[in-house]
């Protein structure tokens, strides 16, 4: 008797949750599997958010796959063209099939199989991994108004702009805009950040990596390793003083206190910066150098609230108008809209979108009752707080793995909607006691619910996730299983 086939699989999206699944299928020994891409290139985030200084804000050893360390990272925490340059390799070193251009507007499941809606055609294969992150949407904010020059979201960012001698408003005061402002600030005439809630910022301890160090980290791997296992721990530190520990909390926050207080001369600019809200309802962000470009004479932090753009500006709820030549939006992405606006139809052609209207939930952030042999990477309740989520994505790459090893093609493993019910409860229990219980809105979906982050650590993801427990899942047989050849 021949064996049966191995299962084929369809991942949607090559950023570092989509390439890295790929590799981790493929290094295992299944040979089809395609990731499917809208964009015409690799990367993810890592493509779209090319902004002046983006870099990610953990260290490049954790934050880049442990299956294939980089020793080459210039610095401790790397900037976007070498992270997307990384992920670009990843595709030629681990021989992917990547299709870009290939825009995925819907799946379905049928006859033991998914059917895939592509811009360029239909797709079938055993296993869908949509792997779309919570990142790729822009969001831009409803503001009245129309502004005459030209404006853009900070990872969209229109590098045909000069911003040379030009006035510039910022929107926003996240991670992206703390990373952005301090380089267009020493170009541009004047800036003027419209700030809605003050960050907490505290020191990144970056620094440039020498060529002895490239070479300590090629020659003695170990060395990379240690990095990566440090940073891990600090990582999880931090999770839990921002999640449940509140003295260490306090500690971050004496951390910003004095971060803020060195930097910032001005007394009166410093009250304006300082948080009112605790420390953890928003992510923590690293920086040496947003405090100083704010101080600068040409750069200006407006806290009033913006009402209305005007052909010439942003007008604030005081009246006052604010000239601009340029607006430039660091407002962030629609985190909670998961796989919209794609439809995703499982047993029965039951919509994803229908079983997700009361918020976005799976098990172990990975399955889906009724939505037999779909695995999402960077699902629901998954994101962190504190540490790297490539982290967490390796935990879900060796669960997708452990499972796609145990489907027989022509069936579907669908996960217990009673598995599936007892883990979103245990969510709602653990995130309502949770430091972010007390938060206002950041991290929470249209109906007030926290549907995007993880409430431990990512040592119990990494444990949870380690082995996928058949009791879990149902099997759902639809037709004759195939052989290899068949
Ligand atoms: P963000 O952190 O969500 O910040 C958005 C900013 O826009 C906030 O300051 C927000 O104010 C403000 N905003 C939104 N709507 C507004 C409105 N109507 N009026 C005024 N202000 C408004 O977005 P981001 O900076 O683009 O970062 C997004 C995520 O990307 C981060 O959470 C982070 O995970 C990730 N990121 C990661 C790295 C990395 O190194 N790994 C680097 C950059 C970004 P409120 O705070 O009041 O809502």
């Amino acid at each position: 008797m021949r064996a049966p086939r191995k299962p084929s699989v369809a991942v949607i999206g090559a950023g570092f949750g989509g390439l890295g699944v790929a590799s981790v299928l493929r290094r295992a020994g299944f040979a089809d599997v395609t990731v499917l891409e809208r964009a015409d290139d690799v990367g993810g985030v890592w493509r779209d958010n090319t902004y002046p200084g983006a870099a990610c804000d953990v260290p490049s050893s954790l934050y880049s796959y442990s299956f294939s360390p980089n020793p080459d990272w210039p610095r401790r925490y790397a900037g976007q063209p070498d992270i997307h340059a990384y992920l670009r390799r990843t595709v030629a070193t681990e021989g992917l099939r990547v299709r870009c251009g290939t825009e995925v507007t819907g799946a379905t499941f049928e006859d033991g199989r998914w059917r895939i809606e592509t811009s360029t055609g239909t797709v079938t294969a055993d296993v869908l991994v949509p792997a779309v992150g919570q990142l790729s949407r822009p969001a831009i904010p409803d503001i009245p108004g129309t502004f005459a020059g030209p404006t853009f979201h900070s990872a969209r960012w229109d590098h045909g702009v000069d911003l040379a001698g030009r006035r510039i408003a910022v929107i926003g005061t996240g991670a992206s805009a703390v990373q952005f402002v301090p380089r267009i600030q020493p170009r541009a005439t004047r800036v003027t950040v419209f700030q809605r809630s003050a960050p907490y910022v505290v020191p990144k301890p970056d620094r440039a990596y020498r060529p002895w160090h490239r070479h300590a980290f090629e020659r003695y791997p170990l060395v990379q390793q240690l990095g990566r296992l440090a940073t891990w721990g600090v990582g999880e530190l931090l999770t839990s003083a921002l999640t449940s520990h509140r003295s260490l909390a306090r500690l971050v926050d004496l951390l910003f206190r004095v971060h803020l207080r060195r930097q910032v001369p001005d007394r009166a600019l410093r009250e304006r910066l300082v948080p009112d809200y605790e420390i953890g309802c928003k992510r923590l962000l690293f920086s040496n150098d947003w405090y100083p470009a704010l101080t600068s004479p040409n750069v200006d932090v407006v806290t009033e609230k913006i009402t209305e753009l005007t052909p010439t500006g942003v007008r604030t709820a005081d009246g006052r108008a604010h000239e601009a030549d340029v607006v430039v939006y660091g407002t962030g992405f629609a985190a909670t809209d998961f796989l919209a606006p794609m439809r995703i139809r499982g047993l029965e052609g039951r919509e994803l979108a229908d079983e997700w209207a009361g918020g976005a939930s799976a098990y172990l952030g990975l399955t889906v009752p009724g939505f037999p042999n779909m695995f999402l990477v960077y699902g629901p309740n998954t994101n962190l707080g504190g540490n790297s989520v490539i982290a967490m994505l390796e935990g879900q790459f060796a669960y997708i793995l452990d499972v796609v090893r145990r489907i027989v093609p022509g069936s579907g493993v669908d996960v217990r909607r009673e598995a599936a019910d007892r883990f979103d409860a245990e969510m709602r229990e653990r995130l309502g006691r949770s430091a972010w219980a007390g938060c206002a809105s950041w991290y929470r979906d249209d109906r007030g619910r926290i549907t995007t982050n993880w409430p431990g650590l990512v040592r119990e993801y990494r444990r949870r996730t380690a082995r996928a427990d058949a009791a879990d899942y149902r099997l759902v047989t639809t037709r004759t299983p195939q052989v290899e050849g068949a």
